[in-house]
This record gives structure tokens, C-alpha cells and sequence, in this order.
């Protein structure tokens, strides 16, 4: 018995997938006008309308492969005693969106199994959602940004991609995109379609802006690779409205997220908990959601260190001293777990020397501060050497470095990955150093949330290396 979907949905789709379901794709084609002119004039209620118009797309496939299984499915939205269909034009969605602005609308979002033409199982969720008050600027802002996408959407919006412009959803992301998953897995696996109903856990990465993080092939492939029931996805949150948007996420589902600029330090205030390196460098790039509460944790260390083990196993960093360029973001996570993994003196020299002296006082006496100017001076002295500046990346200017009288035996490792094998890596190895780029780095650095959201360890590997570099 096959699995059937009697849907185009691409968000379906997406959500079947994501289920690790079987199926095959049936694009439903019925006269939903109609249908809906009908049951408007009959005054049926919005749960009927949604259940009828999924069950008029199941029937139909159903009918044409009666020992399958077919999935229906239809989402209308209901405003002010209305529907709301996708918008015709950008004067309509803005009179909409200035309509809705600040009250309550509802999804109903209708799911039903189909086998032989009869249906086996019916399910209509209903999700209420509030708008925030949306001033006229944002409103022309939103349609002009988001027109591509949203005027195929029931509502005007697309609840995946902007979820910071609702105030309140009491609901699931499994309804409001559009299939019920837990209840329809459970209905699938009653009927025998399928053996096992788990249900997909979910998470994001968050920024603004956020099109450019790669972590979103990292953990697909991941997810893909281990054949997990789960979607990461990219969720781009303007600051003002970080903290109740992951508010709003976790309360829909969401068992975490990966956090990147600018929201570390909001992430950090936002958790109830975290662990001690999250603590000590005063930033959070991961986010557990679990039995009510808010895990942080800074995992750049744990990348940058894991990154290093795994390509020069040997590498002792109480052996002597390092040298870190850069006083950045990144910069505090490595004097971090450097110091807590015995190094005995660290060198760091930054463009801006107060920077790199806020760095010192905070990591103690340690730490010694190195006038830019003078950043070969300590390299004699070290066998570890850091770039942790953006020079020497696509586009910046080159990191000037004399590497000549570093010791045989020293490592240097860049955390700039594109290019993967900077200048400075290239340098180090022509003098016959040790060297490790930094893409290792990004992945290590996801594996502790992929382990505490999909509960599975994932292994950092060459294949994984290929996906992410595209
Ligand atoms: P950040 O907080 O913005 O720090 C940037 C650092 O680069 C600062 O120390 C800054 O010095 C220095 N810098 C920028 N332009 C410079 C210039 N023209 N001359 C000299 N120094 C300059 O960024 P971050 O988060 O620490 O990241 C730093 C780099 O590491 C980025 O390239 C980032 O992509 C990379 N990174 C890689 C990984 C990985 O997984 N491989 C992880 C994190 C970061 P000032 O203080 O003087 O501005």
C-alpha cells in the first residue's frame, strides 16, 4: 500500500519529508471556487469549508488509486467572519495586512486519509494568530520584501519565514504550515501506511541578516544522512523582536536553535540556564528549549578545539605559548577554551589594542597584550598561531604576517574558511608548519545542539566538509 498526497503544496510536501513518509505527489486539481461559492451560500462554518475542500482533493486521488492511501489536505484563513485567500495584488495584501494589523485571525488547517474513495479519518486543527500593530512603513516594507513569496499564501504571509510580525499563536507549526503532523502520523500508522508515527523535532538558525549561513545544509545533511525525523531551517528575526519571537518558536514546537549575529548576547539574557563557557565569554550561539526552560551555550571553543584534535591529534597547547590575532567575537571563545585546557601564555594582538585589553582584563594575567604593529615579535615563542581577524577572507584585505621565525613544530590555524586554504595557511606551509583551516571549525561547532535537539551524535566527516563548501 502506497502513500499519497493529493497536494502541489510545496510546504506539504516539505512537511512529509521532513517525516521521513514515503509518498508520491497527486496535484489535486478541483473547482474550489465552486465548491467554496456553495458552502458559503449554505453558511457552512470554516471548519466544514476546509474539511470539505480536503476531502474533494482526497477523493479524487483516491478514486483513481483505491489501494493507496491518500493524504488531503486544505488550510483556509478566517478574518472578521471572512476567508482570506491569497492576495491578488500588492494594494489588496496591504489593505489586508492593515486590516488584520494588531487583531486575531484563525487557520484552520483540514487533514484527511483517504482509501478505496472513503474517507478513513478527518482531523481540522485550528491555530489563532494576533498580528502585531503594524505601522503603514512596515506594512509597505513587508509586501515590497516578501510579494514573491506571500502571494501564494492563504493570509498574505508566510509564518516561516517572518514569525516576529505575530504577537500571539497558540497552535503548532505542523498546523499552521499546513499538515497536522503528529495526529496524521498517528492515522497513517493506524491504517498501516506507515510503522513508526514520530514525530519530527525541530530547529533554526537565527540571524539578521541570515541567507548566508551554510548551517542549514550542515544539519540537513546530518538530518538526511542518519535518515532523522527532523528540519533545520534558517528563520531571519529583526533584533528588536528576538526574545518573544524564540518565545513564540519554542511555544509552536521548535526544540532549539543556533543563534548567530546579532543576537548572541540577546540569546545569552534570554536562557534560564548556561553552561559555564557561555557564562565566562558573555555570548550564546546555541539555545535548547527543554521542559520550559532555555539552555544556552557557546560552542565555538568546543568546534575550534575539536577541530584542531581531529586533524593533528598530537597538538598540546600547554606546551607553550599561542599567539591570537584578533580581539573579536570569535577571539574571546578560543582564549576561553584555550585557558581551560592548561595554555600556559597567550599573545594577543588586535587593530584595536583596547579591545584586545577588555579581552585580557577579562581572561586575567594570562593573557598578555601585543601592540599590532609588533605581531611577529611573539611568534618565535609559540607553537600555536590563531587568525581570528576576517583579513585573509574573499573580499578583505590580506593578513601581513612574517611566519620566518616560527618554530618547526608550530601549528597555525586560520578560522577564516573562504577561501579554505588562505594566504596564511599557504605561508605556514611552505616554512613546513602544521597547519588546520577553519571550515573543520563550523562543524564541530553544530554538533552539540544537532545532539541535544535530534538526540543522535552526528560525525564530522569529508562528506559532510564537501556538502557545506557547495
Ligand atoms: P568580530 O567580532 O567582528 O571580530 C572581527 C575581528 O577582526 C576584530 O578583531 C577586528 O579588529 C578584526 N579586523 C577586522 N577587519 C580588520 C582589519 N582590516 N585589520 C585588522 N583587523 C581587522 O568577528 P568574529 O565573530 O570574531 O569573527 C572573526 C572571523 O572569524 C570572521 O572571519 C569569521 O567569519 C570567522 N569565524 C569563523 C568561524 C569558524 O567556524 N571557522 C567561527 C567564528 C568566526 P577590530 O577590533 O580592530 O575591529
Amino acid at each position: 500500500m502506497k502513500i499519497r498526497l493529493a497536494s502541489q503544496s510545496v510546504a506539504r510536501q516539505h512537511l512529509l519529508k521532513m517525516s521521513r513518509v514515503l509518498f508520491t505527489a497527486h496535484p489535486a486539481r478541483i473547482d474550489e471556487t465552486s465548491i467554496l461559492d456553495a458552502l458559503l451560500s449554505e453558511g457552512a462554518s470554516a471548519t466544514d469549508i476546509s474539511a470539505t475542500l480536503a476531502e474533494y482533493k482526497a477523493r479524487k486521488i483516491s478514486v483513481k488509486f483505491p489501494e493507496d492511501l491518500v493524504i488531503g489536505g486544505d488550510q483556509i484563513a478566517f478574518f472578521n467572519r471572512k476567508i482570506i485567500g491569497k492576495p491578488e495584488n500588492k494594494q489588496q495584501l496591504t489593505e489586508q495586512l492593515t486590516e488584520m494589523s494588531g487583531e486575531k485571525h484563525s487557520l484552520y488547517t483540514a487533514n484527511i486519509l483517504y482509501k478505496d474513495g472513503k474517507p478513513l479519518w478527518r482531523y481540522v486543527a485550528k491555530t489563532d494568530l494576533v498580528l502585531r500593530d503594524l505601522s503603514s512603513e512596515e506594512i509597505a516594507e513587508y509586501v515590497n520584501e516578501h510579494w514573491d513569496v506571500v502571494q501564494h499564501c492563504a493570509g498574505g504571509y508566510a509564518f516561516e519565514n517572518t514569525p516576529h510580525i505575530f504577537s500571539s499563536v497558540k497552535g503548532t507549526w505542523f498546523d499552521i504550515l499546513g499538515l497536522s503532523l503528529p495526529n496524521l502520523l498517528d492515522a497513517l500508522k493506524n491504517q498501516g501506511g506507515i510503522s513508526d508515527a514520530s514525530v519530527p523535532k525541530l530547529a533554526a538558525v537565527l540571524g539578521h541578516p541570515i541567507a548566508q549561513s551554510r548551517s542549514p545544509i550542515l544539519h540537513s545533511h546530518w538530518l538526511d544522512k542518519e535518515g532523522i525525523r527532523g528540519n533545520y531551517t534558517s528563520i531571519d528575526i529583526p533584533p528588536a523582536y528576538f526574545d518573544e519571537t524564540v518565545k513564540t518558536l519554542i511555544s509552536v514546537g521548535f526544540s532549539g536553535f543556533n543563534v548567530t549575529i546579532p543576537h548572541k548576547i540577546a540569546a545569552l539574557n534570554l536562557s534560564t540556564d548556561q553552561t559555564q563557557a557561555a557564562k565566562r565569554i558573555g555570548a550564546a550561539n546555541t539555545l535548547v528549549a527543554k521542559d520550559g526552560q532555555i539552555h544556552a551555550d557557546s560552542t565555538d571553543g568546543y568546534g575550534f578545539w575539536h577541530n584542531i584534535l581531529q586533524f593533528e591529534p598530537d597538538w598540546d597547547v600547554g606546551q607553550s605559548a599561542s599567539l591570537i590575532l584578533g580581539a573579536g567575537g570569535a577571539a574571546r571563545a578560543i582564549i576561553d577554551v584555550l585557558l581551560s585546557n592548561g595554555a600556559p601564555k597567550i599573545y594577543l594582538t588586535n587593530r584595536t589594542r583596547a579591545t584586545a585589553q577588555e579581552l585580557a582584563d577579562l581572561f586575567g594575567d594570562k593573557v598578555h597584550v601585543v601592540e599590532w604593529d609588533d605581531r611577529t615579535a611573539p611568534i618565535a615563542h609559540c607553537s600555536t598561531i590563531i587568525n581570528t581577524t576576517s583579513l585573509g577572507m574573499v573580499g578583505k584585505p590580506p593578513l601581513e604576517l612574517d611566519l620566518s621565525t616560527a618554530q618547526p613544530n608550530t601549528l597555525v590555524t586560520d578560522l577564516v574558511y573562504n577561501p579554505v586554504e588562505t594566504d596564511l595557511l599557504k605561508n605556514a606551509k611552505t616554512l613546513g608548519l602544521k597547519t588546520v583551516d577553519g571550515v573543520g571549525m563550523l562543524l564541530h561547532q553544530a554538533k552539540p545542539g544537532f545532539e541535544a535537539w535530534f538526540n543522535h551524535s552526528p560525525v564530522v566527516d569529508d562528506d559532510l566538509r564537501k556538502a557545506v563548501l557547495g
